[in-house]
């Protein structure tokens, strides 16, 4: 068996599409939907992802309001200007981008957000909400997840999910949300970690393997059974003399040999990726539209 490649960055053009026309009917109904991105320092890995995240809004039509903080930037500063963002009415999500410099005390300022405008689904409250079965802002790579799978066609319903990571922005928000009572849940999971026991006896059984360690070659041919659907969120940076850059980023899976027994898989990059950005505009635009009632 070849798997079929699952296409993150086609089905997150598909989605952007959707929401671009959600965003125009909210410009017939004079609201221009708006994301306030705080940026506090000058890492190069998270200045792009904050420009990626800047262009996506512009490409669909969300206004951005871009604030890049100097690195000695104080917490008080912080809190203040997430504060104003929380009052400012054309602001309908806000953004802070981790990680933040060590001096700033990051779950002080995810607190301070206020939870009707928290689109990374960081909050909480939010987090509280989704557990409960709740309405809520979905954490953006979890949900993304959801999004190619159902997009797929894959069942998620019934299916055991194998998820290998447990981290507050990927893993534990994932398998929540994958137990929920609902079309999009249903599954049966299980939560692996490096504590765990034998990690391939659980990948072995598993229906979905999603890979969430960060690591490269976590997942390799012999850990999983044939037909499984694999997802990759690892994104890593592997040294290579061929490129320009001098590295090349790899997922979690040994790509070319799982691909070979896999039903479906997602490439890095062009899988999970594409579709962060995308959840985070999903999560803007319905903040809008909550602000007006729609
Ligand atoms: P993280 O906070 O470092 O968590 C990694 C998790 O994997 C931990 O729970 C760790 O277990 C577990 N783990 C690590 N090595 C393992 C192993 N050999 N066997 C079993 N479990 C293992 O990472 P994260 O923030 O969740 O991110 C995970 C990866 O996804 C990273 O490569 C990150 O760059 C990528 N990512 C991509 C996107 C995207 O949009 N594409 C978004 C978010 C993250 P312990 O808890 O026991 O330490």
């Amino acid at each position: 068996m070849t798997a079929k490649i699952i296409d993150g960055k086609q089905i997150a053009a598909q989605m952007r599409a959707e929401l671009k026309q959600e965003a125009a009917k909210l410009k017939q109904k004079g609201i221009t939907a708006g994301l306030g991105v705080i940026l506090v320092g000058e890492d190069p890995a998270s200045q792009s992802y904050v420009t990626a995240k800047e262009r996506a809004c512009e490409e669909i039509g969300i206004y951005s309001d871009d604030n890049r903080l100097a690195a000695e930037t104080t917490q008080k500063d912080l809190i203040a200007l997430i504060e104003k963002m929380n009052a400012d009415s054309k602001i309908n999500g806000i953004l802070v981008q981790l990680p933040l410099p060590k001096h700033i005390n990051e779950s002080e300022i995810l607190l301070a957000i206020s939870p009707e405008k928290d689109v990374d689904g960081f909050h909480p409250v939010n987090i509280g909400k989704m557990v409960a079965g709740q309405k809520a802002f979905l954490p953006c790579t979890p949900h993304g997840i959801i999004q190619l799978l159902m997009r797929s066609g894959i069942a998620i319903e019934g299916a055991h999910v194998v998820i290998v990571g447990r981290s507050n922005i990927v893993g534990k928000p994932l398998a929540n949300m994958l137990i929920q009572k609902a079309p999009t849940g249903n599954a049966t999971v299980t939560v692996c970690h490096t504590r765990t026991k034998d990690l391939a006896k659980y990948t072995r059984q598993a229906d979905i393997v999603i890979a969430a360690a960060g690591r490269p070659n976590t997942i390799t041919a012999d850990m999983v059974k044939d037909g499984v659907v694999v997802i990759d969120v690892g994104v890593n940076r592997v040294d290579d003399a061929t490129k320009k850059r001098g590295y090349r980023l790899v997922g979690d899976v040994d790509f070319e040999s799982v691909k070979a027994k896999a039903s479906f898989i997602t490439p890095v990059p062009g899988g999970v990726g594409p579709m962060t950005i995308t959840m985070l505009l999903y999560n803007t635009i319905e903040s809008a539209k909550k602000a007006i009632k729609l």
